[in-house]
């Protein structure tokens, strides 16, 4: 995954390079380092985060225009000083950090080393410079014409930038498979994994493509293919604001991303969704419309937080539209041999746009003859551009690394792609249609409802986080928020929970239930509301800990459970958006109680794009 920023200009690079490596923490930090070009080399790295980094340069020089910082998230070699990047090549005059997997890199060792080059590092990173830095010595050419030369041979994926102490000024970049945004300011370029790092110096960018080639120097962007051929840049106009991405009076960006939903939400369905008028704009569906409502079937495919929201859109999308759906990972789908028919739509769930795993397996599919629509939240990411068509999401850059308002936000997109699709095909009457419209319309205020009933989920969280395990039950619509909770639940607090639907409890895991087991049942008012609370009954008679998701006034489900969590009424269909909302604090708020860094949990990092 890693983060990786890149400066050069007539500005201190150092600052600029250390802000923006904050900003993209979400995507590891395991280790830390910096490259400066002054004349010479300076390279400082360190394992830990950026702000261990910070105090391990302090006194040291620092000076320089041009540089490029590196947050790693460790794929090959553990997190450690010697493995943070950026790495120096054995001469010494070259500096490069990597996001990425370099996969043949074994045997370019292997020769490497047959021709006596020693390694600093375990990483496929340094393997990757050294065999640009003898491409370099042997072929008696510049650094670009060796970058070139070395991506035509290597395997893998990568983002890479370059300093060479023989050319000052100038970044060498190379794309492929992972993401790259080059900012162009006055006199000045700024290189990110996104857009983050520069947004308050520029709001003009360039999307880099795969197998493309960037030389940046400060008053020029070079853009070519590997064929050496110059490409033009496609500049386009962020529409982020610097505000957008701080914590703005909030300990954690978990809990403000939390509490953003209500405005979340209403931004995703904000110029889309009519009530009044009966109607869904989304012009990415409507192209597509026809192909997807004759479709034999459509596959989700998501990695995650997103795969829990396609499984929620299967219900949906089978109960309103009438199209089998089928719910894959991404990660097995690509890598069996699915059977895929021209026609046949791929709905493609991410909320970076960047997952390497969802990423191939729609490109696989597209070249089978799928429709793909992307529902992603990053615009202009990979998976956007790779998509025929689709929406996004619009819920705003998404720092926590566990993910909430990118999921909600999900799922109302494909709630209006259903409600669409339903529509033209005719499968969901227009009474039902009508009323649906509008309440989903009213979603973002009763999430805001939800919020504001929660103040006794941070007690729940002080009475249950000495637990070893959860279970979370649900059915139905409420099944894969069952998953999601427990998902939450072990990414930021480390216990182990698992989620099941609520009925198949009776087929083994009723077997770890005694008197310390806490239970968490997404219990809202639904079709099969008599059934879940069977199921309640029949933890309890074990001596299990029921605390369950109800809704408002259902006073009966109340009297049997331990604990609750209030959301307020609505339609079964849209009611995931709002059950998950306590589920979501209950694990934050567990995750502070026992001391864990909730923005960035251990092992894990935002935008998967290695596989
Ligand atoms: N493969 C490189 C390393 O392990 C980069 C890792 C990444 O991008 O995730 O250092």
């Amino acid at each position: 995954m890693c983060g990786i920023v890149g400066y050069t200009g007539t500005r201190e690079a150092y600052p600029i390079i250390i802000k923006g490596l904050k900003r993209l923490e979400y995507r590891g930090y395991d280790s830390t380092g910096v490259a400066l070009l002054n004349g010479k080399l300076n390279v400082y790295k360190k394992k830990g985060k950026v702000a261990d980094l910070e105090e391990a340069v302090l006194g040291k020089n620092l000076h320089a225009h041009t540089g490029i910082g590196h947050t790693r998230w460790a794929t090959h070699g553990e997190p450690s000083d010697r493995n943070a990047h950026p790495h120096q090549s054995a001469g010494g005059k070259i500096a490069m950090i990597h996001n990425g997997i370099i996969e043949n890199y074994l045997q370019l060792k292997q020769d490497l080393s047959n021709k006596g080059y020693t390694f600093q590092s375990d990483t496929d990173t340094e393997v990757l410079l050294n065999f640009i830095e003898e491409i370099k010595k042997n072929n008696q050419c510049n650094l670009e014409e060796a970058v070139r030369i070395a991506l035509k041979r290597v395997t893998g994926a990568y983002v890479i930038l370059l300093l060479d102490e023989d050319d000052p000024g100038t970044i060498i970049a190379a794309r492929k498979g992972s993401p790259l945004v080059i900012g162009i300011g006055k006199g000045e370029h700024f290189l990110g994994s996104d857009a983050s790092p520069m947004l308050e110096y520029t709001k003009e960018v360039v999307y880099v493509n795969d197998y493309e080639l960037a030389i940046v120097k400060p008053d020029e962007l070079i853009l070519k293919n590997l064929g050496n051929e110059r490409v033009t840049p496609y500049i386009q106009k962020l529409d982020i604001e610097l505000a957008a991405i701080e914590k703005g009076g909030y300990e954690h960006f978990m809990l403000k991303e939390i509490h953003e939903q209500p405005q979340t939400i209403y931004d995703c369905l904000r110029g889309r969704l009519d009530a009044m008028e009966g109607t869904i704009t989304m012009s990415g569906i409507q192209q597509y419309a026809e192909q997807i409502v004759n479709a034999n079937r459509i596959v989700m495919i998501a990695c995650g937080t997103s795969w829990h929201a396609g499984l929620v859109a299967e219900y949906i999308f089978e109960e309103l539209c009438r199209i089998n759906v089928e719910v894959e990972y991404a990660s097995e789908f690509r890598y069996r041999n699915p059977v895929v028919h021209k026609g046949d739509v791929i709905i493609a769930i991410s909320q970076s746009g960047e997952t390497a795993d969802t990423l191939v397996a729609i490109e696989k599919a597209k070249e089978k003859g799928a429709i793909i629509l992307g529902v992603v939240n990053v615009v202009g990411s990979s998976i956007a551009r790779t998509s025929h068509g689709g929406a996004y999401t619009h819920a705003g850059p998404e720092i926590g690394v566990a993910s909430t308002k990118a999921f909600t936000a999900q799922l109302a997109v494909l709630t209006m792609i259903a409600l669409k699709i339903g529509y033209i095909k005719g499968t969901i009457e227009e009474e039902r249609y009508r009323y649906l419209l509008k309440e989903l319309q009213e979603i973002p205020e009763k999430v805001a409802w939800t919020l504001n009933h929660s103040d006794n989920i941070k007690a729940l969280a002080e009475k249950y986080k000495d637990a070893h395990d959860f279970l979370y039950l649900g059915r139905g619509y409420n099944f894969p928020v069952a998953l999601e909770g427990a998902l939450k639940l072990k990414e930021i607090s480390y216990i182990h929970a698992e989620g099941y639907p609520a009925a198949e409890m009776k087929h083994g895991p009723i077997a770890l239930v005694d008197d310390k087991l806490p239970v968490v049942f997404v219990a809202t008012k639904d079709a099969y509301h008599e059934k879940v609370v069977s199921n309640m009954q029949e933890i309890k008679a074990r001596k299990g800990k029921v605390i369950a998701v109800i809704t408002e006034g259902d006073e009966s489900t109340k009297a049997i459970c331990d604990d609750v969590m209030l959301v307020p009424e609505a339609d079964e269909i849209l009611a995931p958006m709002l059950s998950v909302v306590p589920l979501q604090l209950l694990a934050y708020y567990i995750g502070i109680a026992r001391g864990c860094d909730v923005d960035k949990p251990r092992n894990l990092a935002k935008s998967v794009t290695v596989e």
